[in-house]
């Protein structure tokens, strides 16, 4: 039987037997409220035509409840000493496999087998903004990502223009899904418990991305320098930036003719204007 891995008392046993210590340089905090684990599950819309990938499983407190309702689980877990212990825990689970690797360093492709692919994890703090840029970038065939990560982090994932919360992940993030907030979880629910509260983003992958800016490189690269100058305008951002071979006088013919206010901050800017404007740009090359 699959012990029940959100139980404090199970964690520091399984602790105590393996001779287990916690290291704190890979974000280990381990979830131990079930209640949280099954919003998750829920909110991931996890059943048994979903094939989960998890991204560091620690203990296992979701992983033991994704083996009951997925169908199947692959565990990708950085710590060498986790492997033989959630190998022994989840011995009789044959929809349970654990890959010991840095996720970063993996291609997600040789993984995901099915069109019903899904990933769920409780990040590290330390990795969520690479793990996600990671799980974007790639273009993998998944159908969503739902991230536990610091609440403070959840809201600049999920924010829209014109918010202190909002920039380029936000609009990486927006380019590639529908995301939301699913449930917030307090630092008490952890072992040990971090010093931030946490919440949970749901971001489903859309079929088609959101905008089809036609050069994606210079559309990122007018996001990135954008939010690398925010108290800037735009104009002075971009133009500061030596990203585009222009005279600003150019730039600013450019934007305005677009109806842009020559004033106007990167900040207030959706993706759909970043990609209005790289057009314009990529336009005038020609
Ligand atoms: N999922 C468990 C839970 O909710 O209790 C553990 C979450 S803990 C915040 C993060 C886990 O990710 C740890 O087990 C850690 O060892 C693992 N980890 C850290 N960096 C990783 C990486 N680059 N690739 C894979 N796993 C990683």
């Amino acid at each position: 039987m699959i012990p029940d891995l959100t139980n404090i008392n199970v964690v520091k046993k399984i602790c105590n037997d393996y001779g287990f210590r916690f290291k704190k340089g890979l974000g280990q905090n381990f979830l131990c409220d079930e209640d949280a684990v099954l919003s998750i599950i829920e909110g991931a819309n996890i059943d048994k035509n979903t094939s989960v990938i998890e991204i560091g499983p620690g203990f296992g407190s979701l992983t033991c409840h994704l083996l009951k309702y997925a169908k199947k689980v692959t565990s990708i877990e950085i710590d060498d000493t986790l492997i033989p212990i959630l190998k022994d825990i989840f011995s009789e689970c044959d929809n349970f496999n654990i890959i010991n690797e840095d996720v970063l360093k993996l291609d997600l492709n040789d993984i995901i087998d099915d069109d019903n692919t899904v990933v769920v994890a409780n990040l590290p703090y330390y990795i969520t903004t690479p793990v996600i840029t990671y799980l974007l970038e790639g273009n993998f065939n998944l159908k969503s990502i739902t991230v536990m990560v610091q609440k403070e982090v959840a809201q600049r994932l999920t924010a829209t223009p014109d918010n202190k919360n909002y920039g380029a992940i936000t609009c990486l993030i927006d380019y590639h899904t529908d995301s939301k907030i699913i449930v917030d979880v307090p630092s008490s629910s952890f072992i040990p418990a971090p010093k931030v509260d946490s919440a949970v983003v749901k971001m489903d992958i859309l079929k088609e991305k959101r905008v089809l800016p036609k050069d994606e490189k210079l559309f990122f690269k007018l996001i990135k320098a954008s939010f690398s100058q925010r108290r800037k305008t735009f104009l002075n951002g971009i133009y500061n930036s030596n990203i585009l071979n222009i005279k600003k006088e150019e730039l600013e013919n450019i934007f305005t003719g677009l109806g842009y206010d020559k004033l106007t901050r990167g900040e207030t800017l959706s993706v759909y204007d970043f990609a209005k404007i790289s057009d314009a740009l990529k336009a005038k090359e020609r």
